[in-house]
């Protein structure tokens, strides 16, 4: 792939690659979780070493106009004074008891309080954890085994969940990774997302087997594709024609699209559903919660084993307590207007030298894909023109913008990018659309 790059300042990044070098030596791939290491896009991953409001700084000394995010929790923007506040405030009095504390209640009232579906809530640590406590609940309360999920939807890196393979209706997955063993992957069902019927034929051709359906509330692992009109509403309502559980992984969405998430927009119930990323406020913190009926089957209130050393860290619950408290009505305005803002200086830029585009929005979240048609599920996602997303990438970041290393993935903002950042992303665009208009694959 031959991809030209607008260089407009030093665009070597000698200390992150020395750092590279050095972490590939003791870690596999030089990271610990494999988007970073760009190998989506090529080139030397920048190794970050602070982050303030809309921006980050690189080992290198470099600033960045930050449109990841940490992946989505830092809504607030990077190191926000209230939430540092309270973290400073809970590690003074210590990082871990192995005993319930305050923080874990005050953190599962705020979540209680928001989402209306969820009367009772477990914290764990990671949103992989919490997709795979929910199924194992779903199947331990209707004990069925099966469980349909989508393609292109990512719901951690539980082994059941890791199979996206099939074609076709109602296939049995295989594992897509090695280590995935065949009984680990054999009772998911993977259906095309956005269609109901694969569902309904999926039901059908199995009566009685399927504990669960589990979804993203609306996608941003195959970049941003929401769901068709009625497509969640659908799902709840073959669910509960046929005694399965509705599970929605709000892990990407939850209190960043909305106060109460993508349910806040669509006001589909779910049965369960699951939480990570901005209930943190940066640290290790997710949930799973849902009906209380459903939630006492948990234990020690029921028989389906659960449970973490570090689950209500009382650092992680006191920032993401305190990142919540400051998620108001006006924050949210905020962030979808900066939103609103950047995907209109994405596009027009795009237009102007007649890429191919298609700006898919769910709330604040966003992405571009390089295609002309509508995206509605994986097949075609996966049908555009990724060799313009590099070129444009790497014209971002040597002009300071740091994007998703991935054509496949969200952007994010938060309530911190200002006027300044924003004009700073403005700046970079023209080079980066024409980058991306002549790239060739
Ligand atoms: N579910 C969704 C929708 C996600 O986007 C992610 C992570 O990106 C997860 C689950 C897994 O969360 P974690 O990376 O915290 O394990």
């Amino acid at each position: 792939m031959q991809v030209r790059i607008t260089v407009s300042f030093p665009y070597e990044a000698p200390v992150s690659q020395s750092l590279f070098d050095r972490a590939s030596v003791v870690t596999p791939g030089g990271v610990n979780s494999p988007v970073r290491a760009f190998r989506a896009v090529g080139g030397t991953p920048r190794f970050m070493v602070s982050g303030a409001g809309p921006y980050l700084t690189d080992a290198d000394g470099r600033e960045y106009v930050d449109l990841v995010c940490s992946w989505g929790p830092m809504i607030l923007g990077h190191s926000h004074p209230a939430v540092i506040a309270a973290v400073q405030e809970a590690v003074a009095h210590g990082t871990s008891f192995g005993t319930p504390g305050a923080g874990e209640v005050e953190l599962a009232e705020e979540i209680v309080a928001r989402i209306a579906p969820v009367e009772q809530v477990r914290l764990v640590s990671s949103g992989t954890e919490a997709t795979m406590s929910a199924i194992r609940l779903a199947r331990g309360f209707t004990g069925r085994a099966k469980v349909v999920k989508f393609a292109g939807c990512y719901h951690g890196h539980v082994d059941a969940l890791l199979a996206a393979a099939g074609s076709g209706v109602a296939t049995f997955g295989l594992p897509d990774t090695p280590g995935v063993t065949g009984a680990q992957a054999g009772d998911t069902i993977v259906l095309p997302y956005n269609d109901i019927e694969a569902v309904r034929a999926a039901f059908a051709a199995h009566p009685g087997e399927i504990a669960c359906v589990i979804t993203e509330a609306s996608p941003g692992n195959m970049g941003v594709v929401p769901p068709l009109p009625g497509f969640n509403q659908g799902l709840k309502e073959v669910c509960a024609e046929n005694g399965a559980l509705y599970i929605s992984d709000e892990v990407m969405t939850g209190f960043r699209v909305s106060k109460a998430g993508w349910y806040g927009i669509d006001g589909v119930q779910p049965d369960l559903m699951t939480f990570g990323k901005v209930m943190g406020g940066g640290f290790p913190a997710a949930a799973f919660g849902g009906r209380a009926d459903v939630m006492a089957h948990l234990a020690p209130a029921g028989p389906v084993y659960q449970a973490g050393t570090l689950s209500g860290n009382p650092i992680a619950t006191a920032a993401g307590v305190a990142q919540l408290r400051l998620l108001d009505d006006a924050a949210y305005e905020k962030v979808d207007a900066v939103s609103a803002e950047v995907r209109g200086l994405v596009t027009a830029a795009l237009a102007k030298e007649g890429v191919a585009h298609r700006l898919q929005v769910a709330g604040n979240m966003f992405s571009v894909f390089f295609t002309d048609t509508e995206v509605t599920d994986y097949d075609a996602a996966k049908a555009q023109e990724s060799f313009r997303f590099t070129a444009f990438f790497h014209s971002m970041l040597s002009q300071g913008v740091y994007l998703p290393p991935s054509a496949f993935e969200s952007w994010f903002v938060s309530t911190a990018h200002d006027a300044a950042a924003v004009e700073r992303i403005a700046a970079a665009l023209p080079a980066a659309a024409r980058a991306a208009a002549e790239a060739t694959a």
